[in-house]
């Protein structure tokens, strides 16, 4: 990387410049998959009964409005951020945040 890739390097959370080379920010790589496990079937899936197929178009319905991209960000997301020594010592504590709808 030269250094004129390198010089405007933000703090993902507070958007403080960092500095290549001080020593004072993390990069932070989160990848993300849903369930790969095979889905559990409900009764009438296992059964092959006659919905099965209306299920299907329903599903295809559902999905022919959506982007490739779309359908890829549902499966497995990889995000890279830089934080500040600061901004990390924050998140590095509780990555998964605080839900907000939990009451404690
Ligand atoms: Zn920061």
């Amino acid at each position: 990387m030269s250094q004129d890739q390198s010089a405007h390097l933000l703090c993902h959370r507070c958007g403080r410049e960092l500095t290549p080379g001080r020593g004072e920010w993390y990069i932070v790589r989160i990848e993300a998959f849903a369930d790969p496990s095979p889905p559990i079937l409900d009764e009438e899936l296992a059964r092959g009964g006659a919905g099965i197929s209306k299920r299907i178009d329903e599903l295809l319905a559902k999905m022919s409005d959506m982007t490739q991209r779309e359908l890829m960000d549902q499966i497995y997301r990889r995000l890279t951020m830089h934080l500040c020594v600061t901004c990390y010592n924050d998140w590095i504590e509780n990555p998964a945040g605080d839900d907000p709808k939990v009451k404690k």
